[in-house]
């Protein structure tokens, strides 16, 4: 894979857990198959997730009535976002592959990961109206999200106390990963790390480094392609007549998202290739 660059973008603030442990067998694999790694990590770096004015220099546009999504996108594109979003913006732009490394906290993104997106994944730079999902700026890029729980897998089963681990995932793969145009890949979860025999958790480490080895070659997760919706303002931005049409004697929606009332296919967070369209 030479020439390839991964960014890991890392969330955890101690070294001896287990999501360190993750970080460092995904930049070691990663390495040895000739890829270029860099790692974020957020919480040495004491990253600062708050999003403020304070992330654009230079005076406001419209300092009265500050919107943060118009005058971010401004200070990109005259180059006066601040230096920490800058920086983490260049990394993004070397990178071919993005992993996220984390906990879950509260069903999401431990909160400085989640500034991470909320203040690097700037608005023109990352996304605008014109570029979003499969035509968004990311399209050549993938992404994984790599995250330990605390709840047990089967609590994360479509009968399990938590809920279906698709439905979290729904918001973070589509809502941020594929919302900016990335190819979203399978995302590797260990389920209740903190109880998981030691060899078990050996294992684990073992199987990520497996499937880095090669994680380029994989097949991304299947999203509803943009040609599928009508993309006007009268259209509404929903699924064409003709999709859902050729879709409506189908047993399962088409997504977590595009359900159409019907119920959820199995496992579309989770495996790659199982929407139907
Ligand atoms: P650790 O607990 O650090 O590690 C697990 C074990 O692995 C430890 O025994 C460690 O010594 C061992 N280990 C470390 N390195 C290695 C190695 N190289 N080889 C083998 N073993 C190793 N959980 C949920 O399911 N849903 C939630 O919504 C949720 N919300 C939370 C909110 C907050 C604010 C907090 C603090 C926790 C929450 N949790 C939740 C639990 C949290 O997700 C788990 O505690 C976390 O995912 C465990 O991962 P860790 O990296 O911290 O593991």
């Amino acid at each position: 894979m030479l020439g390839r660059r991964a960014l890991i973008v890392y969330a955890h603030p101690e070294r001896t857990s287990f999501s360190c442990a993750m970080k460092d067998a995904a930049r070691e694999a990663l390495q040895r198959k000739g890829w270029e790694v860099t790692v974020s990590d957020l919480c040495a770096m004491k990253f600062n997730p708050v999003l403020s004015r304070e992330d654009i220099t230079g005076d406001p546009k419209d300092p009265d009535n500050f919107k943060y999504g118009s005058e971010s996108m401004l200070a990109w594109k005259e180059g006066r976002l601040s230096q920490d979003i800058v920086e983490e913006q260049k990394k993004l732009d070397a990178a071919d592959l993005l992993i996220f490394q984390f906990p879950i906290y509260w069903f999401g993104l431990p909160a400085i990961l989640k500034g991470w997106c909320d203040r690097v994944l700037t608005q023109g730079y990352a996304y605008s109206s014109q570029s979003l999902y499969d035509q968004g700026h990311f399209q050549r890029k993938k992404a994984i999200l790599s995250f330990t729980t605390g709840g047990l897998r089967s609590m994360y089963t479509p009968k399990g106390i938590n809920g279906d681990v698709n439905i979290l995932l729904w918001p973070l793969q589509q809502g941020i990963l594929h919302f900016c145009g990335f190819q979203v890949l399978e995302p590797q979860i260990c389920f209740s790390i903190t109880h998981t025999p030691p060899e078990e958790r050996s294992q684990i480490l073992e199987g990520w480094k497996k499937r880095l080895n090669n994680i380029w070659e994989e097949k991304p997760i299947t999203f509803v392609s943009n040609n599928d919706f009508d993309l006007t303002f009268p259209g509404g931005f929903v699924l064409k007549k003709e999709v859902e049409e050729a879709n409506s004697d189908s047993k399962h929606g088409l997504t977590v998202g595009q359900h159409m009332g019907k119920p959820l296919p199995l496992d579309n967070q989770v495996k790659a290739g199982s929407t139907r369209l």
